[in-house]
């Protein structure tokens, strides 16, 4: 669903040439949960970007659903990131706009009409549990709560693919197990594939079926969980 090939790229700024990805390729197959783990500074953020062209590769290709996104002309990459939903370390909500608000503004964007927008909103805060604060502005929402807004804006526009960018790291454990507890739920009844990056094994264990450890810009070991966790 996913395909990463030998994607590199390089950050130039003041006198500094920092290589942040250099040679990257991974897969990530339909329906799985595949989790990116590194340290700060590893590449995890340049990797996460480079799926949705959010970050340009210098080299190299990214596929998704079959489309080449590193080869679209600008209005062909619009419609195919389409199907791709991304969510974030800090939610990034619009502060000035209600839960169903923030849910609804991808759709607003590709000009989906009122009505059936709010029906979809409504819809998708059911399945992630916040029905009741549709009408509620996101400074009265605790953290967990503005994440599962985070997620259901995500998921408005019905992707394919996930991309969750450390999504759990502001979060108190309880509340970080509950959100992975809710992508798992998505994963399985949606049938969306899930690409996260994280530092913390815990994320890792819990939710996800295949995995690629990231250091200094290099994926240095890549697999299903289970035959990771069994020669680590
Ligand atoms: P991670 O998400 O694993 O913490 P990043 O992908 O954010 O890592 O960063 C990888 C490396 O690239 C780091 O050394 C970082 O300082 C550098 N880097 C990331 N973005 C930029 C940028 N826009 N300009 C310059 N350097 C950058
Ligand atoms: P958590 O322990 O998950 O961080 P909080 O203590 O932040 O939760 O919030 C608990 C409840 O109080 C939530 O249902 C949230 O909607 C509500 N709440 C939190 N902050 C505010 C606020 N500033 N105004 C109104 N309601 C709030």
């Amino acid at each position: 669903m996913i395909s990463v090939q030998h994607v590199s790229k390089t950050f130039r700024s003041g006198g500094t040439v920092t290589a942040a990805l250099q040679d990257v390729s991974l897969e990530v197959a339909e329906g799985e949960i595949f989790g990116v783990i590194g340290q700060s500074g590893a590449g995890k953020s340049t990797l996460i970007r480079a799926v949705n062209l959010l970050e340009r590769p210098d080299s190299g290709t990214v596929t998704v659903d079959g489309d080449e996104l590193t080869a679209l002309a600008p209005a062909e990459l619009r419609r195919a990131r389409r199907k791709i939903g991304m969510v974030f370390q800090h939610f990034n909500l619009l502060a000035g706009r209600t839960v169903r608000g923030n849910v609804e503004l991808g759709l607003e964007i590709i000009g989906v009409d009122g009505e059936q927008r709010r029906r979809r909103a409504l819809e998708i805060l059911d399945l992630v549990g916040l029905d009741d604060k549709a009408g509620a502005y996101p400074a009265e929402l605790s953290g967990g709560q503005k994440q599962r807004v985070g997620i259901a804006r995500a998921l408005a526009g019905n992707p394919k693919v996930l991309l969750s960018d450390e999504a759990t790291s502001a979060l108190d454990p309880e509340t970080t197990r509950s959100i992975l507890d809710l992508v798992k739920k998505i994963n399985t009844d949606l049938g969306l594939t899930v690409l996260l990056i994280t530092h913390e094994m815990d994320v890792v264990k819990r939710i996800c079926d295949s995995a690629a450890l990231i250091e200094g810009g290099r994926i240095v070991e890549q697999g299903r969980i289970v035959s990771l966790i069994s020669t680590a």
